[in-house]
C-alpha cells in the first residue's frame, strides 16, 4: 500500500459509515406465491428477474421501489424443494418496511381485506403491523415521515401509500452485544435508544436506517425457506467498497473477495452473532441491462450464462406479476 493509500484507508476507518441497508435476501419456495405476496399484496415492483449466479437453476428475484433503489430491495431465491428453515439467532428476524406517515390505516385495512393475518405491536413509541409471508418470513410495516415516497403504484396501492423501502430490520443474534458493537464500531451506526428487549441503532440514510437488535442471545436459527439468508449494507461506489473490505478485515472479520453481482459488487462476512453481512455498492443498479420502464419483464442473465439460456429457462417455473383479484 502506498503512503497515500494508507492515509486514505486510515481516514476512512476512523469515520466509516454505511448509509444503511442496501438489500435483504431470503429463501422461499415458489416464485408465483412470492410475487403474489410482494407485488400483489405489498405492491412492490419486480425490478429484476435473474438467476442465482451460484445455482443457475434457481431464480433470483428482486423487488423494490420504481428503480430498485438501494434501501428498498428485498430479494428471493425460490427453491421448491428446500427444507423449512427456522427463524432464530444469526438472522434478520423481522424485515421492516416503511410507509408514508399517513398510510398506516390504509395498510391495516388492506392486509385485513387480503386475508393477511397481522398483529399490532409497539417498540420505541412506534406502531408496527407485523405479519408473516406465505413461507413464514416475518415482516412488519411502520409509518414514518422520513424517506422519499415511492413513485410506484401497483395492484391497488397508490404511490402516496406505497412502501417507500426498508424502515430497517430487527436482528436476532446469538451474541447481541457483539453484533451491536459491530454496528457501532465498524459499520458506523449510532446507538440511539433502548427499549424493553431491544437496542436501536441508526445510520445516516433515510431508508433502511433503523436497526433494532433483540437483546436476547438467541439460539441459532436454521437456514431454509422462510428465513433471511443475509443483509447487505451500502457502499457508495467501488472505491469506497475496497476501503470497506480492508476496514472489515482489519476489524477482525474475514471478508470474501469482491464478487460481481451484475447490479452491484458484493463482499460477505459472518459476524460474531452469526448473521451473514454483505456490503454492496450502490452502482450500477438495475437499469444497466433493461430500460427503466421495462425492469423485471424478461429473464436477465449475465453474459457468462447467456449461452446456456435455453437450458436455464427450461429449469425455471414461469410466473407472472399480477394484481390480486377483488381489489
Ligand atoms: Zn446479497
Amino acid at each position: 500500500m502506498t503512503n497515500q493509500n494508507a492515509q486514505g484507508q486510515s481516514a476512512f476507518e476512523s469515520q466509516a459509515q454505511t448509509a444503511g441497508i442496501h438489500h435483504i435476501t431470503a429463501f422461499v419456495r415458489d416464485p408465483q406465491v412470492t410475487s403474489d405476496f410482494y407485488a400483489g399484496v405489498l405492491g412492490l415492483r419486480l425490478v429484476k428477474k435473474t438467476i442465482n449466479f451460484d445455482a443457475p437453476e434457481v431464480y433470483h428475484l428482486y423487488f423494490g421501489d420504481q428503480t430498485g433503489s438501494p434501501g428498498t430491495i428485498i430479494t428471493f431465491f425460490p427453491w421448491k424443494d428446500s427444507r423449512k428453515g427456522s427463524i432464530g439467532g444469526g438472522q434478520v428476524g423481522i424485515t421492516t418496511y416503511v410507509v408514508p406517515a399517513s398510510a398506516y390505516e390504509f395498510w391495516k385495512v388492506r392486509l385485513a381485506k387480503l386475508g393477511v393475518e397481522f398483529q399490532e405491536s409497539e417498540r420505541f413509541g412506534e406502531r408496527y403491523l407485523q405479519f408473516a409471508d406465505p413461507d413464514g418470513l416475518r415482516g412488519e410495516i411502520v409509518a414514518r415521515e422520513e424517506g422519499a415516497n415511492s413513485e410506484w403504484s401497483f395492484g391497488g396501492v397508490p404511490a402516496d401509500k406505497a412502501i417507500k423501502g426498508f424502515g430497517g430490520a430487527v436482528l436476532f443474534s446469538t451474541a447481541p452485544e457483539s453484533t451491536g458493537r459491530l454496528l457501532e464500531n465498524v459499520m458506523g451506526l449510532t446507538k440511539v435508544g433502548e427499549d424493553v428487549g431491544y437496542v436501536r441503532y441508526r445510520s445516516f440514510g433515510d431508508l433502511g436506517n433503523i436497526i433494532d437488535v433483540n437483546r436476547a442471545a438467541m439460539a441459532p436459527g436454521h437456514g431454509g425457506h422462510g428465513t433471511v439468508h443475509h443483509i447487505a449494507w451500502r457502499a457508495k461506489d467501488d472505491a469506497e467498497h475496497a476501503l470497506w473490505r480492508s476496514h472489515v478485515a482489519s476489524s477482525g472479520y474475514q471478508p470474501t473477495p469482491i464478487v460481481d453481482r451484475q447490479y452491484f459488487n458484493a463482499l460477505y462476512f459472518r459476524e460474531e452473532g452469526g448473521i451473514l453481512f454483505e456490503i454492496a455498492t450502490d452502482p450500477p443498479g438495475f437499469a444497466r441491462d433493461e430500460e427503466p420502464e421495462h425492469l423485471g419483464e424478461k429473464l436477465m442473465l449475465p453474459e457468462w450464462y447467456e449461452q446456456h439460456r435455453g437450458e436455464i429457462e427450461r429449469l425455471l417455473t414461469p410466473f407472472e406479476v399480477r394484481a390480486l383479484e377483488g381489489i
